[in-house]
């Protein structure tokens, strides 16, 4: 009945294009045999949740919202999606999102954009727009999505839902479509803490088929949230003076500070002056890292072909790759082939490697004195559809906040709390904690929802 109920709220939410693809009978089927076992077949029995088109699910089409893979099926299941379904899951769709999980408002998609269910006029964020959508329209109960630079937090924040990504390592990375291997994770959409605590624990833990996955013991994270202990958080004045932030973003996490302060917790300034440094160096790994992964889509092996006739191979290449990604995805290969390129690599990347570790050292130093650091998610609310799209820059500025997190391979979270007065649209607050420390993260946020 549920599954049937989600059906239906699907079906009457269409125009938000959160959906690609909708596992209808298949959905229907696996809740009837769910319902026929004398027990429960898993700590997920029953439990809806969509997943983005960049994570593999066997026998179900799987494009990264791209042309180039246009008509391509995924021949094995990511593991996050073999642990869901072990655990009870039901997979009820593949959903939206940017053309290889790049951009921020999922306007990138050869799809077309996903619309905010909070005000359709506005953007739900990105790159998983439609995870974030599927669940703030109550459409299913979770979702999964990936997060290189914050598109799980940002849609989080602009739809006013939960958005957990994970510690680098945390989760298998085994069958998600790569973009920038060294910063891609696997997050969490949800509603609760307890949602999003329970579905971490069945996604976490050693794969052997990611060799990057920690075997760091996975705690049971859903029956282990404590309550009542008192946190050091961190925040950086900097962060919240940043010229690009909302004033009134500014002053609601000000106020949230004073009310922890408030509730006993230690809430102290730290000062931060790599701030303007961080979308830079984002920009020249993530797009390098990018033009590496995307050179094995040549039209030959799968997806899109140009019905082009009688070239070279490499004009054949050539014109498959031209015809089958679109300009945001173009324009990061054509950068990061730039930033990779003989005479120019010491210059960008290698630099941009050393402002990674220094980062990385700096925030692992405050780990040592505090649990958390505080940031906004993203400097405005959910804007407009449209505002943004003939100004990349502006959009990659405005991950200022979430970037840092992958670049450091630290966990993160957004949690929603407020609404915008004037906009009146939701924003949330967001908490990064030491590596492999979501069980304080997800306690603290538990009591703050
Ligand atoms: N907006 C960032 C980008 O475009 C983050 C994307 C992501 O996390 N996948 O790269």
């Amino acid at each position: 009945a549920t599954v049937e109920a989600c059906l239906k709220k699907i079906e009457a939410t269409k125009h938000l294009n959160a959906f690609i693809e909708i596992y209808e009978e298949e959905a229907l089927k696996r809740a009837e045999e769910l319902d026929l076992l004398s027990a429960p077949a898993g700590k997920l029995h029953g439990v809806i949740l969509s997943v983005k088109d960049v994570i593999s699910h066997k026998g179900h089409g799987l494009t990264a919202a791209s042309k180039i893979l246009s008509g391509f099926t995924a021949i094995f299941s990511a593991t996050v999606v073999e642990r869901l379904l072990a655990e009870g899951a039901i997979i009820i769709g593949r959903v939206n999102c940017d053309e290889f999980a790049m951009g921020s408002s999922n306007e990138n998609s050869v799809y077309g954009a996903v619309l905010n269910a909070a005000d359709p006029s506005r953007i739900p964020g990105g790159s998983s727009g439609g995870s974030a959508v599927s669940v703030q329209a109550g459409l299913c109960m979770a979702s999964l999505g990936s997060d290189t630079g914050g598109s799980v937090r940002q849609p989080a924040d602009f739809c006013g839902i939960v958005g957990l990504k994970p510690t680098y390592g945390r989760v298998s990375r085994y069958g998600l479509i790569a973009y920038a291997s060294s910063f891609d994770q696997i997050g969490i959409f949800a509603t609760t803490i307890p949602d999003t605590a329970l579905i971490l624990e069945v996604i976490s833990g050693a794969d052997a088929f990611d060799s990057t996955v920690s075997q760091e013991p996975v705690p049971a994270y859903a029956t282990q949230l404590i309550s009542g202990k008192k946190y050091k958080i961190a925040y950086f004045p900097e962060a919240l003076e940043h010229e690009s932030l909302d004033p009134e973003i500014s002053a609601a996490i000000q106020q949230q500070l004073a009310d922890w302060t408030a509730e006993g917790h230690q809430v102290q300034p730290v000062q931060f002056d790599l701030l303007d440094y961080i979308v830079p160096t984002y920009y020249v790994l993530t797009t390098a890292e990018a033009s590496s992964n995307l050179s094995r889509y040549d039209g030959v092996k799968f997806g899109y072909r140009s019905p082009a006739t009688g070239l070279e191979l490499d004009d054949f290449y050539k014109k498959n790759r031209s015809e089958g990604f679109g300009k945001e995805v173009k324009r990061r290969i054509l950068l990061g082939n730039f930033v990779l390129s003989s005479g120019y690599y010491d210059a960008y990347f290698t630099q941009a490697q050393k402002v990674r570790m220094i980062l990385t050292n700096r925030l692992h130093l405050i780990f040592k004195d505090f649990d958390f650091i505080c940031l906004p998610t993203a400097p405005s609310v959910a804007f407009k559809i449209g505002e943004k799209t003939t100004d990349p820059i502006a959009m990659y500025i405005a991950d200022i906040y979430t970037v840092m997190a992958n670049l450091a391979g630290i966990p993160a979270i957004s949690i929603p709390k407020f609404v915008h007065s004037v906009q009146k649209m939701p924003f949330g607050v967001q908490l990064m904690a030491a590596p492999f420390n979501e069980l304080s993260l997800l306690s603290f946020c538990n009591n703050n929802l």
